[in-house]
């Protein structure tokens, strides 16, 4: 794939940072992956190298050779002849699905720009719903948010999701959607969190456990931010929407609702229809993909999954 570094500058920064994503992506091809992870042991040898290293988590002693036990997912420390099983308290324990499938449906993840659907997964794994659906869970469960501080230019804008009835169309009310409130650093990370409600009180806690003080923070003219940024001591930029503005100078929102119209053209696209019970674990998903979207995923994935259970 080649491109036209000239065309570039016609985008905007999100279409650049996502095309910049696939890239970086398609670098880690299936070709990659099936040559690094062939099979069942080549997976728990990478859980067991990610978990421990080479220290024995029963002796503590550094440097050791693991040895496979043959017939389980196990080894033998070579200096205190011990059993380690590197799956156990892992998302893959227990499983009756193969490792190998669960690293394939970790990739397929990591390569998606869309999310993955249990049917999907199904359909690739040739698992049940059930299981797929399961496995969907445990992986978007590795995507939870670990943003540092943002500081910079910050942009900050909520928006409503789900509520649809059946034969409604799409309203614009925001009656039975649930909230979603988005911080964003520009050139930088994402945070998003789905409310319960948008008031001061909810989204106070968020912006002073995110925003370091020395940020610039714009937003648009919704009532909730006008009194609530200056007082909370922050250098505070405006853009009228309703007035027909959307960007003065480097006074806009256009990276934080670059950022949700990406998010919901996944969910409506492959997910369909969000819980609203279930909606954070698929914000966090794609956030996850926005915060990591110069760097191939698919190892970062397989690293937190040797390691969060
Ligand atoms: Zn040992």
């Amino acid at each position: 794939m080649s491109i036209n570094t000239c065309s570039i500058r016609n985008y905007n920064t999100l279409t650049y940072v996502l095309l910049f994503a696939n890239i970086s992506n398609m670098r880690y091809t299936f070709k990659d992956f099936k040559a690094e992870y062939p099979d069942d042991q080549a997976c728990l040898l990478s859980v067991l190298e990610n978990r421990f290293g080479d220290t024995c988590p029963k002796c503590g002693v550094v440097g050791v050779k693991f040895h496979p036990i043959t017939g389980r997912q196990g080894f033998v420390c070579s200096e205190c002849d011990k059993h380690i099983y590197p799956l156990a308290e892992t998302i893959f324990r227990k499983s009756s699905t193969s490792l190998w499938n669960w690293f394939y449906a970790i990739y397929l993840f990591s390569v998606s720009k869309n999310g993955v659907s249990a049917k999907e997964l199904e359909r690739h794994l040739g698992v049940t719903y059930k299981t797929a659906w399961r496995m969907a869970k445990q992986i978007r469960k590795l995507m939870e948010d670990d943003t540092d501080t943002f500081t910079g230019t910050v942009e900050m804008d909520e928006t409503y999701v789900g509520g649809r009835k059946k034969g409604q169309g799409v309203g614009r009310g925001t009656k039975n959607k649930t909230p979603i409130f988005g911080i964003v650093e520009r050139g930088g990370s994402v945070k998003a969190v789905v409310a319960p409600s948008l008031t001061h009180k909810t989204v106070k806690p968020i912006i002073r456990d995110q925003v370091s003080i020395e940020a610039v923070v714009n937003t648009d003219y919704f009532h909730l931010y006008k009194k609530l940024i200056p007082d909370m001591g922050y250098e505070h930029q405006r853009i009228n929407h309703s007035a027909g503005q959307y960007g003065i100078g480097e006074t806009h929102t256009n990276t934080i609702e670059g950022y949700w119209s990406q998010l919901k053209n996944s969910i409506r696209g492959t997910y369909h229809m969000v819980s609203p019970k279930y909606l954070q674990t698929y914000v966090n998903e794609f956030s996850f993909r926005y915060n990591y979207r110069a760097l191939p995923i698919c190892p970062i994935l397989l690293e937190r999954a040797a390691k969060l259970s």
